[in-house]
């Protein structure tokens, strides 16, 4: 379902008003983790300025250490819910387990199954059940056809507003925090018709590389871009090496904004 054998138009996403893959550039901003109201309306008001429409934010973090900060849990998706409705905003955020699906809906915008989660096949199916764009990130050493099987899981469901973002994957280079494959943004614009999306931000864990990697990711076709911000990154409670703060954002979609036509 997902291929554009069998669709050869593009998939276009309309999530309040942004519509995703129609060849504009979309940016999914915010910060890793949501951790306080003032934070994130901060990274919002931020966020309105440059016109952008997707706010991010983890309320269930997927963390490596069961000792790391876990996310608010609901009470994070009601701060971004409300954030988003005061600054007209659409939230997209981690859901973890095909329970909360139903009641999430609730709060967000735009689903995200996460890398770790990207072959949790009852979430595939919990996501694929409902009517909620869904941006699935590729797992962390899943092959492009196993990252398009995740996508057919929830189109087979009914689910066909799903948004594909390659995140970087496992390989040796140790220089960055994952390896952008920035291959994958072309191969899965032509194998499939659905948008695809960057994350500058997990895939380099280098704050000094997202403005070329997004630069690059979007010199190959891709439909947006994904990074994190913070109102301060160093005393972050998830990712405080990666996140930008708001000054080093507000550069970072001056300069993009110099390079890509429009944006929207
Ligand atoms: C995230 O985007 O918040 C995240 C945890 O990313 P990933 O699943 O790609 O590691
Ligand atoms: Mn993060």
């Amino acid at each position: 379902l997902v291929s554009r054998k069998k669709k050869p138009e593009d998939t276009i996403i309309d999530i309040k008003g942004e519509k995703i893959g129609n060849g504009k550039t979309h940016f999914v901003m915010g910060p890793c983790a949501v951790e306080s109201y003032e934070q994130v309306a901060e990274v919002a008001k931020a966020v309105k300025q440059k016109g952008i429409k997707l706010l991010r934010g983890g309320a269930f973090k997927p963390r490596t250490s069961p000792y790391d900060f876990q996310g608010l849990g609901l009470e994070g998706l009601q701060i971004l819910r409300q954030i988003a409705d005061e600054y007209d905003l659409a939230v997209v955020s981690e859901i973890v387990n095909p329970a909360h699906i139903e009641n999430a809906i609730e709060y967000v915008d735009v689903i995200q199954i996460g890398a770790r989660n990207m072959q949790n096949f009852e979430l595939l199916k919990a996501a694929g059940d409902v009517d909620k764009p869904v941006l699935l990130k590729r797992g962390l050493s899943a092959t492009i056809s196993e990252f398009i099987n995740a996508a057919e899981y929830i189109f087979s469901r009914g689910n066909g507003n799903i948004i594909l973002c390659e995140r970087g994957i496992r390989t040796y280079e140790k220089a960055t925090r994952n390896t952008l494959d920035i291959s994958a943004v072309p191969i899965l614009k032509q194998e499939t018709h659905l948008p695809v999306m960057v994350d500058v931000t997990h895939s380099t864990g280098r704050r000094d590389l997202l403005v070329p990697m997004a630069k690059a990711a979007l010199a190959v076709g891709a439909d947006g871009v994904m990074a994190e911000v913070h109102p301060d990154p160093a005393v972050a409670l998830s990712d405080s090496a990666q996140q930008m703060d708001i000054q080093t954002f507000n550069d970072f979609m001056d300069e993009l904004d110099r390079y890509v036509i429009s944006h929207s």
